[in-house]
């Protein structure tokens, strides 16, 4: 039997929680673009903060309504769904705020009108993935999420979409604000092992697009571009081709990465004992996709194109080009130092 997706003419109306997150503004940008009712909840005194101020401004400015309020208040979520009619709700909260998530969770129930939850997850499948210590921490609070959601019998959809275009730095759990190296690649182990790299505008207008769909009710969604499907070397080299020169080479092996994922600094080793998990142990293709309790975007929504990787890299080279013509107007640094040390220390 084919079952087909939801008619377009539904428009549910959507809650984001985490909107001015890295992963959650792209969600709320998508949900905007599909001209859903798109409701965002922002931690009270997040305007204060003047990075998230312009994120809330640009998200109102295209029709976002702004709430307050935290997930982890249970009754004032019952309030916000019941008021605002919400069908839709979506989590993007950090990784440090996971099971923030479990009273959201009993404010769905209890409210018993949410069409569909999808928790914060935006990466591996966790019940599949076992990175090591300290990121196996965060899956096992995800887990915890996906049980009670289960429990309760609140329509779920879990997005599975893998890595975040951009050059994996072991130590930036944001990677895509940084630009790929200038001065030299880290290449973990043999640099074949390859992973599937999704734009943020794609995560977002997949993640939308399941929202009302069917086929993807109770199941989880897994984002397997072919053609983003690459290891380091050839990320490198793809890197090369854009900047118009060759760089070297520094292996970072796997006992590197072990080593510094047991520092137990946080986020950066949750960070390295992800990028073990994908690099080393070729985590996000290891396993098929079997139907039942999956389903792949590319068989959901065939005719719909993924970014390339190629165009990607072409936006961080044309970066590239605005900070030289910065630092060019200022005087003050060499470009390739400037954006070598933003890649490294990024603010958290
Ligand atoms: P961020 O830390 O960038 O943002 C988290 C957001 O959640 C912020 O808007 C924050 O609000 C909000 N928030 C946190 N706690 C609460 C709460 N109790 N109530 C309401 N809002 C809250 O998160 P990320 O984008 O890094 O992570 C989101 C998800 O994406 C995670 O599951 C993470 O594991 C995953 N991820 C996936 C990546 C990939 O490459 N596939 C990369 C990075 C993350 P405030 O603005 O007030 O701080």
């Amino acid at each position: 039997m084919t079952v087909s997706a939801a008619s377009p003419t539904i428009k549910s109306r959507v809650l984001i929680a985490g909107a001015t997150g890295f992963i959650g503004q792209f969600v709320a940008e998508a949900s905007l673009d599909s001209d859903r009712p798109t409701y965002v909840l922002v931690r009270p005194g997040v305007a204060t903060c003047p990075s998230k101020a312009g994120v809330l401004k640009s998200l109102r400015d295209k029709g976002a309504i702004i709430l307050q309020g935290l997930i982890s208040d249970r009754k004032n979520m019952e309030k916000i769904l019941k008021v605002h009619q919400i069908d839709v709700v979506i989590s993007a909260v950090g990784g440090g705020n996971v099971l923030d998530q479990l009273a959201l969770v009993e404010a769905i129930k209890a409210v018993g009108t949410i069409k569909r939850f999808l928790p914060s997850e935006f990466g591996h499948d966790v019940v599949r993935a076992d990175p090591v210590e300290p990121g196996l921490q965060m899956y096992k609070e995800k887990r915890e999420i996906r049980r009670l959601v289960e429990e309760y019998g609140i329509p779920y959809t879990y997005i599975c979409c893998n890595s975040i275009a951009s050059w994996p730095y072991y130590d930036n759990k944001h990677p895509a604000h940084a630009l790929p190296p200038l001065e030299h690649f880290k290449i973990y182990g043999d640099g074949t092992v390859k992973a599937y790299f999704v734009a943020g505008s794609d995560i977002g207008k997949f993640t939308m697009k399941t929202v009302d769909d069917v086929r993807t009710i109770n199941k989880s969604v897994h984002f397997r571009p072919s053609n983003n499907f690459y290891n380091m070397n050839e990320l490198a080299s793809l890197w090369e081709k854009k900047i118009g020169r060759t760089l070297p080479r520094v292996t970072v092996t796997e006992h590197d990465l072990l080593a510094i994922a047991a520092e137990n600094i946080i986020p950066e080793s949750v960070v390295a004992s992800f990028t073990h998990d994908i690099f080393i142990k070729g985590c996000q293709f290891n396993f098929s996709i079997n139907g039942l309790d999956d389903v792949e975007v590319g068989t959901l929504y065939p005719d719909e194109p993924f970014r390339t990787l190629d165009e990607c890299f072409d936006d961080f080279a044309l970066k590239l080009k605005d900070s030289k013509k910065d630092v060019g107007s200022n005087g003050n640094a060499t470009p390739n130092h400037v954006i070598e040390s933003m890649a490294i220390s990024e603010p958290r």
